[in-house]
């Protein structure tokens, strides 16, 4: 049976690096968040969000919206979050609801204040290969890849799922210089994915799709991350079978206690350095 990748206590670990760094500084790094309309599940991220932060003494800023806002209001309350000195990070929890449009409110925070790491300068800063923050859930994988001191260089890494939220920044920053696996992104107009998904050393899913990834799926001994998070009859699932794959994986997440620990981990990684380079920036 392949070893199972323990995203809580990975996480947990994390928590309590940024909580020991955090105490020694000589303020208090603050994290805003902003949740519009009454969605349950962006509800209760949200809520996990502000808690983890203060678990770890970071100030969390509240902001809650009625759905009605409109677009010019919410980038007014943006743009206040920007101009405050006590806020270092500022995260808009997505999906909007209605006609407000979530690509322009994530362009009006200060790049510098963006710890989701979702804003065009920092995934140009990503293409680029230059320093930034980097949207969370590819951290995170990268982070319990490196815990658990499975190796990145010169692996073959397969992605399946190329959103501009997990697939497509992850490619980039596995093929990265530093972590150097020689990436593939597998997509939904992807043919034979079995055939490419079996070329993996490390396989991850983030399609969205509940069980897409079986035994025909993976090499024996590959590693599977799986990123996936769906909401079924049966309660809360991964893109990958994990009874089918564990025997054959030489490592794998499981779905919940994987990634999911892991993105929120980083959010509060990512609201370290920020309240950091903000301060030390001229
Ligand atoms: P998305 O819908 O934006 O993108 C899904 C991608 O998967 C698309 O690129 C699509 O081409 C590909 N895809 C879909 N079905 C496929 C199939 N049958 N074969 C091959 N490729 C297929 O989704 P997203 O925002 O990237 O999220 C993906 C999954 O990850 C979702 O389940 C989401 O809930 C989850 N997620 C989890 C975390 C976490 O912290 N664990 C964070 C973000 C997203």
């Amino acid at each position: 049976m392949g070893q199972v990748l323990n995203g809580k206590m990975v996480a947990q670990a994390v928590k309590d690096e940024v909580a020991a760094m955090v105490g020694s500084l000589d303020y208090q790094p603050g994290l805003a968040t902003v949740l519009v309309g009454d969605d349950p599940a962006s509800h209760s991220y949200v809520k996990g969000k502000r808690r983890d932060a203060e678990e770890v003494g970071i100030n969390s800023i509240h902001h809650e919206v009625d759905a009605s806002v409109t677009q010019e209001e919410l980038i007014e309350l943006v743009e206040t979050l920007n101009a405050d000195d006590s806020v270092d990070g500022i995260l808009v929890q997505l999906p909007l609801p209605g006609d407000l449009d979530g690509e322009v409110t994530v362009e009006t925070i200060d790049p510098a204040k963006d710890v989701d790491g979702l804003h065009p300068f920092s995934l140009g800063k990503l293409m680029l290969g230059r320093p930034g923050l980097r949207p969370c859930t590819p951290s995170g994988v990268l982070r319990i890849l490196d815990h658990y001191g499975i190796e990145t260089a010169g692996a073959r890494a397969v992605i399946v799922g190329r959103s501009f939220l997990v697939g497509r920044p992850l490619a980039m920053m596995l093929s990265e210089r530093g972590a150097d696996s020689t990436v593939s992104v597998a997509h939904s107009r992807t043919e034979d994915l079995p055939s490419v998904t079996r070329e993996a050393d490390i396989l991850i899913a983030a399609a969205g799709s509940p069980g897409l990834i079986g035994a025909e799926h993976v090499r024996p001994g590959a590693t599977v991350i799986d990123v996936g998070v769906n909401r079924t009859d049966a309660g809360l699932v991964g893109d990958v079978d994990f009874d089918a794959v564990v025997d054959i994986a030489g490592a794998i997440t499981p779905v919940p206690g994987g990634v999911g620990p892991m993105t929120r981990a980083m959010l509060l990684v990512n609201t370290l350095r920020a309240a950091k380079a903000r301060r030390a920036a001229p």
